[in-house]
């Protein structure tokens, strides 16, 4: 499809209405118990698209019970692998049947552009479920080396009923990451999207259901994470917790974990990824633009975003003003247009407090080179202007804490040493970049930065074969690969005695 084209069908489900949606257990939409809903507003315009349901606490567990049930009978939980790569497969064929309905959708309910939506959620969650529907027929058990008089053999056992709990940035992109591996390996699951991006994974969850995944096997539940989300990570019927969000949210998953029945718990969190620039990379032009995209698509909303730029001192004034010029430079704007290279925040919420980073980060010193504020309003919708900070202190609140909107924080440092104690100079471990044409400097730096992905001459590369994951508080286990099966597998040992 033309680019021309592919903007008129854009525009012709723009302002499509979308019905209320429901809540999915045991292979029917229903609405919550208590008939309550919460307003899906759109961050384009701030008005009302639609409702979803507000579960409670009786409906997640009715939903936890059903898949359990689901799990226990057997249809899926014990099909052959070839049976559920053909189911999984043929959802994969329906994303991407829908795709351009579905990335629309997640535009309006979420706020990214959509030539990155188009590619980084529909397309990506095709691919996910794809990789995984394949991945699954080549697993094999093993015989342990043992003494001659036994035969041991490790049989990888779906674990029962795992909880997907997953934020709205990319929601079906990190979705797919959680519910295909787990789907795959025979579980049943129990997702709760984000109250602010669920209605995607509601549609995926339809197009599940026309694949032949059986009931009670996906089930959705939505609504408010302190209530919706808690009782699932409360539940006793849950046996695995997969969540992507934040470390606040995390420290909790972790708590009622132990408060229930100690479910295995997998959490994927924030960063403050640091992007070192020396003066020796290859192409400071191209390090400039990268460092700009790798912060400010989907206005920072990135979990590894590289929101910390680490510039060597002789070139950092210069290299902080050239990547505010390409972040001037960026089109801006309306999320549904095929040529915006940023859209907009997700909330009102998450757009003050971006803001609120900004203007605290000049209070303490920063100097303001680019953005700072509130921009569009007239649309009513949700946008911030890229925003670039130049001379940072490493120990300013907007060198140390997550923003996750549009806020780059340019620090100096003098040399390699500084480099890496700067970079590590964090709680968190999610991403990293170095820049250098230093070949022996570009190893040292990959052994030395404590991140679970460092880029060398590029930022954000990736792609389903890698795992993603963090160390230290951005984080334990891995998304994507065939790493991430292991979350879902449950090692048995047959000892037999000949
Ligand atoms: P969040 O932690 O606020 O919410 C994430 C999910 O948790 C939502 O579904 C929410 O409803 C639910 N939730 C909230 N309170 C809960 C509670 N008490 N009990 C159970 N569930 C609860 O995160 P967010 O603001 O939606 O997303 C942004 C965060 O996600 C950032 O920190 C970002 O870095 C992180 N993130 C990480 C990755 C990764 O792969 N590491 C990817 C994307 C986003």
């Amino acid at each position: 499809m033309g680019e021309g084209t592919m903007q008129n069908e854009i525009n012709l489900r723009r302002t499509k209405e979308i019905a209320p949606q429901g809540l999915l257990i045991d292979g029917n939409w229903r609405p919550a118990k208590s008939g309550a809903t919460l307003d899906v507003l759109s961050p384009l315009d701030g008005t009302r698209l639609t409702t979803i349901a507000d579960a409670g606490r009786e409906d997640v567990d009715l939903a936890c019970a059903s898949a359990r049930t689901a799990f226990e009978a057997g249809k899926w939980s014990r099909a052959a692998p070839a049976q559920r790569k053909k189911v999984l497969l043929k959802l994969a064929e329906l994303i991407e049947r829908d795709a351009l309905d579905l990335a629309v959708l997640g535009v309006r309910d979420n706020g990214t552009e959509i030539a990155m939506a188009l590619k980084a959620e529909p397309m990506s969650a095709a691919t996910t479920f794809r990789y995984y529907a394949e991945l699954i027929d080549k697993v094999y058990g093993e015989i342990a080396p043992t003494q001659g008089d036994v035969l041991a053999l490790v049989h990888r056992q779906a674990i029962g009923v795992v909880a997907a709990i997953v934020p709205w940035n990319f929601p079906l992109m990190i979705g797919a990451w959680k519910i295909a591996p787990a789907l795959a390996a025979g579980n049943s699951v129990v997702l709760k999207p984000a109250e602010t991006a669920s209605l995607t994974l509601l549609r995926l969850a339809e197009l599940a259901l026309e694949a032949g995944v059986p009931p009670g096997v996906f089930n959705v539940v939505t609504g408010k994470g302190p209530i919706t989300g808690e009782a699932l990570a409360l539940s006793m019927d849950v046996d695995v917790m997969a969540f992507t969000g934040s470390g606040g949210v995390g420290r909790k998953l972790l708590e009622y974990s132990a408060r229930s029945n100690l479910k295995r718990t997998y959490l994927e969190l924030g960063g403050k990824s640091p992007n070192v620039v020396f003066a020796d990379a290859p192409d400071l032009d191209k390090a400039a633009k990268v460092a700009a995209y790798g912060i400010f698509r989907n206005s920072g909303q990135v979990c590894i975003a590289g929101s910390r730029l680490l510039v060597e001192a002789s070139i950092a004034e210069e290299f902080a003003a050239k990547v505010a010029r390409i972040a001037e430079g960026m089109k801006l704007g309306d999320p549904l247009d095929l040529a915006t290279e940023a859209g907009a925040i997700n909330s009102e919420a998450q757009l003050q407090r971006s803001l609120g980073f900004a203007e605290r980060a000049t209070a303490q010193g920063a100097e303001l080179l680019t953005g700072g504020a509130r921009i569009f309003d007239d649309t009513g919708g949700w946008f911030m202007a890229p925003t670039v900070l130049s001379k940072v202190r490493a120990d300013m609140e907007v060198a140390r804490h997550e923003v996750f909107g549009p806020v780059l924080a340019v620090i100096p440092f003098s040399d390699e040493a500084e480099a890496v104690r700067l970079a590590n100079d964090t709680e968190f471990g999610l991403a990293s970049a170095v820049w250098t044409s230093n070949l022996s400097r570009a190893h040292r730096m990959v052994q030395a930065l404590r991140a679970g992905v460092v880029h060398v001459n590029t930022y954000g590369g990736s792609d389903m074969t890698v795992p993603l994951g963090g160390v230290k508080q951005s984080g334990n286990g891995h998304d994507k690969s065939p790493h991430a099966l292991d979350k879902f597998f449950d090692l048995k040992t047959a000892w037999i005695q000949l």
